[in-house]
């Protein structure tokens, strides 16, 4: 992979694990440039001391942002770790973010074994491999039904 866009949002509950892991990491994150929801961005940025680019926070709008920049090509690794336990008011952005992260086939772990096994990728390494870029032209070319009749 030539760069690597990596976006993280973390749940309340999961902040803590994603701290941990994030610090476990800073040396291969280096390399990276970081993205995240507002406020898992913050701690981010604060437990490793590299920056962050900080969407807004998840519930007001960041999942979306992240989505959105998925879907422009602008990040192309997710660490979403979601929180199984607990149902949140903004589970609609949720479901979204999780969907975009398949829609666009980018690499996306939702906990911290994924997550282990994702960062040690050889092919992040390997310059020649690319992360297939779907192609939905046949989709939105198709005809509508109401252009059919
Ligand atoms: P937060 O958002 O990082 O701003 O807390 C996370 C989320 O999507 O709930």
């Amino acid at each position: 992979m030539k760069q690597i866009n990596v976006a993280m949002v973390a749940h309340d509950n999961k902040k803590a694990e994603m701290i941990e892991w994030v610090k476990t990491h800073q040396d291969k994150f280096k390399t990276f440039n970081l993205f995240g929801t507002g406020t898992t961005g913050r701690l981010i940025e604060e437990a490793i001391g590299q920056k962050v680019h900080r969407y807004l926070s998840g519930p007001l709008g960041g999942d979306q942002q992240i989505g959105a920049a998925i879907s422009q090509g602008e990040i192309n690794m997710l660490i979403f770790f979601w929180d199984p336990l607990e149902s949140l008011p903004h589970d609609p952005d949720i479901k979204a973010l999780l969907r975009l992260a398949a829609v666009w086939n980018i690499p996306l772990a939702c906990t911290v074994s994924s997550a282990d096994l994702m960062i040690h990728s050889t092919l992040l390494q390997d310059t020649s491999y690319e992360i297939k870029q779907p192609d939905y032209s046949q989709y939105t070319s198709r005809k509508t039904p109401a252009e059919q009749s």
